[in-house]
């Protein structure tokens, strides 16, 4: 089995990991109910959007 012949940096790794996030990105706060939502959505818990109840 291959090994690799030098140690990652500090630098290398964290720069691969640029890409990994540790959420889903989009998500805010609804100012109705508080709960966590995607933005520009509807949010599930209250059905409400921009201050106003969704049909
Ligand atoms: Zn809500």
């Amino acid at each position: 089995m291959a090994v690799p012949f030098r140690k990652t940096s500090k630098t290398r790794k964290n720069k691969r990991r640029t890409h990994k996030k540790l959420s889903v990105p989009g998500m805010v706060e609804c100012p109705e109910c508080g709960e966590m939502k995607l933005s520009h959505r509807v949010c599930k818990s209250c059905g409400t959007y921009k201050g106003r109840e969704a049909k």
